[in-house]
């Protein structure tokens, strides 16, 4: 197996090198100043053609050819150098590509650009109560104003993430009762702040609430232009399809699980049981499914790079990381043993004063939990792979027809 990016590939490095030698050097900055230096510094990123390469100039992208290995290189000597590259979440990940792919010109133009310079901030509106694998059951409901200007929306969602800052909303609502299941739900665009809307934050597990969390939104006569539709009327399933496609790639990356092994490590050395052969038994699986998992987004990233369909395997890759990361908050949670829960999430451990300590893990042992049901829980993800990737027979216990 060849490894090597080839000398092209070598050569954009050394740029990237440079451009981020002379041009990321936050300093001392701290609070607004360090803010205003990094929105100045994504500026330049992307005018050098760095960041936000699939988004068209007129929308403030780069506007780069398509290049799976130049975008790799740009990634790793961003995380080399610690520059931020563009900004997260849910706008970025979902809504950007899903306008490029299905949007108006007037919403790429009204959406893009904010949401890219980080001014918009978009939750996802899709589950509801009762609603969560079974989507397609939303019963939030959209109707048209007397004058056919406005949807106006009535319902609940749930489970929305960063719902507490989130400025605007994409979601899904129920336009034609009498339509099928699948045909009869709109995929909007809706802005938060308006009096129809109430969103209550949701407390979650490791104890946090509040702005960086979950909320739940009730939506009485909101409303929302009909230009903000996207897509045709009654085929926002499809439409989400697109937006879900996105988030799987982007919870399916391979960064950063090295690193977690690495303190994961750390961790067990801290607690003085690296020694232990049970341990290190399990060490040893865990770090196997590490090197599969970096070994099979290097597959990924060949068979992009060549234009070639990888097959099941990328369907495969959120469940992966899912239980790789769940057996090592596993193995965290054995070594802290009672520790990990009498600390409050973010406080200061009692435990060992690593990097990283108990404290810290509490978060990750919890949040591995929410990560196998986040952006579709394990069991339909198991079922799509079974079924679209490896062709076996539908799943006739879970889909109620047995
Ligand atoms: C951390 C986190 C962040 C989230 N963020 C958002 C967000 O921003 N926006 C949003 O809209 N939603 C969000 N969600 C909600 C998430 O999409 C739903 O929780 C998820 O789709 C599961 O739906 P549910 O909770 O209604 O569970 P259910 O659908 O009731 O499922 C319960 C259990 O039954 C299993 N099950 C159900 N049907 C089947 C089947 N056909 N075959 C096999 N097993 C089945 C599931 O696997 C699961 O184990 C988030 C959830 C979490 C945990």
């Amino acid at each position: 197996m060849d490894l090597s990016y080839g000398a092209e590939a070598e050569a954009f490095r050394g740029e990237v090198r440079t451009f981020l030698k002379t041009v990321w050097q936050p300093g001392e900055r701290r609070g607004d100043d360090l803010k205003a230096f990094v929105r100045d510094f994504r500026r330049a990123a992307i005018d050098a053609g760095y960041l936000y390469r699939g988004v068209p100039k007129r929308y403030g992208g780069s506007e780069q050819p398509v290049d799976v290995i130049k975008a790799q290189v740009i990634r790793e000597e961003f995380n080399r150098a610690r520059a931020p590259m563009e900004v997260g979440g849910n706008g970025v990940n979902m809504t950007v590509p899903t306008l490029l792919e299905k949007g108006t010109e007037e919403q790429r133009e009204l959406f893009i650009r904010k949401t890219i310079e980080g001014d918009y901030i978009w939750g996802q509106g899709y589950s509801e109560p009762g609603s969560g694998s079974d989507l397609a059951s939303v019963r939030t409901k959209g109707e048209l104003s007397a004058d056919g200007r406005k949807w106006i929306i009535n319902g609940q969602k749930i489970w929305t993430s960063q719902g507490m800052q989130s400025t605007h909303m994409f979601m899904l609502v129920r336009t034609e009762p009498d339509a099928p299941k699948h045909d009869g739900i709109t995929y909007l665009l809706i802005d938060l702040d308006q009096p129809g809307i109430t969103r209550r934050p949701i407390r979650q597990m490791t104890g946090e609430q509040g702005a960086h969390t979950f909320c739940e939104f009730f939506f009485d006569n909101a409303e929302t232009p009909v230009s903000w539709q996207v897509g045709e009327r009654g085929q926002g399933w499809y439409v989400s399809r697109t937006t879900l496609k996105h988030e799987r790639a982007s919870i399916g990356s391979a960064d950063g699980l090295g690193k977690q092994f690495d303190k994961l490590v750390e961790l067990a050395r801290d607690m003085g049981r690296l020694g232990d052969p049970l341990v290190r038994d399990r060490l040893t699986k865990i770090e196997g499914f590490v090197m599969a998992h970096r070994y099979t987004s290097f597959r990924l990233f060949s068979c992009a790079a060549a234009g070639d369909d990888p097959g099941p395997v990328s369907l495969m890759m959120k469940l992966a990381l899912t239980e790789v990361g769940h057996e090592m908050a596993l193995l965290a949670q054995d070594l802290i043993g009672e520790h990990g829960f009498v600390e409050p999430a973010g406080a200061g451990g009692r435990g060992p004063r690593g990097p990283r300590g108990p404290e810290k893990w509490l978060d990750q042992i919890m949040g591995s939990l929410g990560n196998s049901i986040a952006g579709g829980a394990s069991n339909i993800q198991r079922n799509i792979i079974a079924e679209r990737g490896l062709g076996l027979p539908r799943d006739l216990a879970m889909s109620g027809e047995k």
